[in-house]
């Protein structure tokens, strides 16, 4: 059995692939493959309803949003955003924490003027910057909820009166959160939602046309949102692997029961980084982030060996970042208890050779 630690796409439950498997040659009896029905049919209307009614149930979406299931990535969103909320003249706010914070405030910049109201890029994004303001005329304020590279993330959203948009594509369904708190997050799914190919968008229903300006029809939030994500073909079959995922964590008992085993998982893996003197963990431990564990060790003809061994033993993916370098080991929902305890498993091998 291979052990998937990949960062994303990554693993996605068993279960979920096996019923995925059987809809690509027959779907629900409907002798059609879910690859070759029309996305206007009764049959997949159903599904996306079902997925949206997932969503909105499993992160609790108050009245007043939509659900949205767009494409392009959440690198899409980098552009969308600022496109549908920044004003000719105004400013927006963005906490940069690494490489995607980075592109996404780039990605801003392309449209309209940026503040970067703190970084930790002094110390190779190790950190979550804490004391900054958010000036109270921006726009909104940018950040990232879970930084997948640097495996640190953001427990509690900033303090600001000012609309907040969060891209939460490495921790979103992962943990509690109050959605009313933001007023736009955004996810690529290719972590723990479903494959990728969509991008979930929650958005207050507020903020559109918001910028005044005129956007292409396709990137204007409004425009999916009245069409009910059906402006264009959408994509059909990561919908609906998102939908048998969403019904896998419904069945688990939602986000609260999932964020428990989370917090578990996480804690047994950092205790032996922590213990294990071969290795050291890079990120400050306040801000350690609860799906991407990030680790080194002093030499790297050592992280060569320790990866040989790792392989042998089928832990896949767990290779860090160049940015970071060491090992990243990504423990997503669907990753279980026992795959950590086999990670563990093998630090502890490399300890007893190595002393
Ligand atoms: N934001 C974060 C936090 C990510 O981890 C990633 C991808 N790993 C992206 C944005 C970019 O996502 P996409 O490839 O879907 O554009």
């Amino acid at each position: 059995m291979k052990h998937n630690f990949g960062a994303g796409p990554c693993i996605l439950p068993k279960e979920v692939f096996e019923e995925a498997s059987r809809a690509v040659i027959d779907f629900n009896g409907t002798g059609l493959s879910i690859l070759e029905i029309s996305h206007r049919s009764k049959e997949f209307e159903e599904v996306i309803a079902e997925t949206e009614s997932l969503v909105r149930e499993l992160l609790n979406v108050p009245a007043g949003y939509s659900v949205l299931f767009l494409q392009g990535g959440a690198s899409q969103q980098f552009a969308m955003v600022p496109m549908n909320l920044l004003p000719e003249g105004g400013f927006a706010s963005y906490l940069d924490t690494g490489v995607w914070a980075t592109k996404a405030a780039k990605g801003a910049k392309k449209i309209g003027q940026i503040d970067i109201v703190a970084s930790s890029s002094d110390q190779n994004y190790s950190y979550i910057p804490k004391d900054f303001a958010i000036p109270a005329d921006s726009s909104y304020f940018h950040y990232t909820s879970n930084n997948t590279i640097y495996g640190t993330e953001v427990f509690h959203k900033p303090n600001t009166s000012v609309p907040t948009v969060v891209d939460m594509s490495s921790d979103i369904l992962s943990r509690t959160i109050d959605v009313s708190e933001f007023d736009l997050l955004y996810a690529g799914a290719q972590k723990n939602m479903g494959p990728a190919g969509v991008t979930l968008v929650v958005i207050k229903d507020e903020l559109f046309g918001k910028s005044g300006k005129t956007i292409p029809t396709i990137f204007d939030y409004e425009s999916h949102a009245k069409a009910g994500s059906m402006y264009n073909t959408p994509p059909v079959f990561s919908i609906y692997v998102s939908m048998l995922n969403l019904r896998w964590l419904k069945a688990k008992g939602g986000i609260e029961v999932i964020e428990q085993e989370n917090i578990i998982k996480a804690r047994t893996l950092y205790d032996e980084i922590d213990r294990n003197p071969f290795f050291k963990g890079t990120a400050a431990v306040e801000d350690r982030s609860r799906m991407n564990v990030t680790f080194v060790m002093d030499t790297p003809e050592l992280e060569a060996e320790f990866l040989a061994l790792a392989k042998e033993r089928n832990l896949i993916g767990i290779k860090g970042h160049r940015s970071v370098g060491g090992f990243r080991a990504s423990i997503y929902n669907a990753l279980s208890i026992s795959s950590i305890n086999a990670l563990i498993d093998t630090m502890r091998e490399f300890e007893e050779r190595k002393k």
